[in-house]
């Protein structure tokens, strides 16, 4: 498994920073959001460090795929398999990703509007 001493999500899978947890496999970690931006907000990670979803795709597909799984397991004890709820990862400067460990955001509990800022 990818570790780096200096990610704050590898941090976050080692028990160095606490995190409230909301589902757990082998492979993938989802925890609450710190600042969350919907009702609900939590981010779904793999254990293994890859810097980004793109990065993730190419070398380690099936691991994207378990990440949606997750998501949807999120959703699901959430209660908001049935309302609904987005899925989405920043990736690279432009979407404003901020921690460089792949993560998935999960929110819902309330109507999300329209996906993105629109044409700049
Ligand atoms: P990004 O902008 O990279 O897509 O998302 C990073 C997310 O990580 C942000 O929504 C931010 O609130 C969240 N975050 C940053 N630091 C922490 C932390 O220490 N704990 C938790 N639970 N979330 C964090
Ligand atoms: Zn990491």
């Amino acid at each position: 498994m990818a570790t780096d001493s200096n990610c704050l999500f590898c941090k976050i899978v080692a028990g160095q920073i606490p995190n409230d947890t909301v589902y757990e496999t082998d492979t993938v970690l989802a925890f609450r959001d710190i600042t969350p931006r919907a009702n609900v907000h939590a981010l779904v990670i793999p254990k293994s460090h890859e810097d980004t979803l793109g990065q993730m795709a190419a070398d380690d597909p099936a691991g994207v795929a378990e990440l949606f799984t997750a998501a949807r397991e999120v959703a699901r004890l959430e209660g908001i398999e049935e309302s609904g709820y987005r899925v989405v990862s920043n990736v690279g400067p432009d979407a404003g990703q901020e921690v460089f460990h792949v993560h998935v955001h999960v929110l819902g509990a309330q109507e999300l509007g329209p996906v993105g800022p629109g044409r700049g």
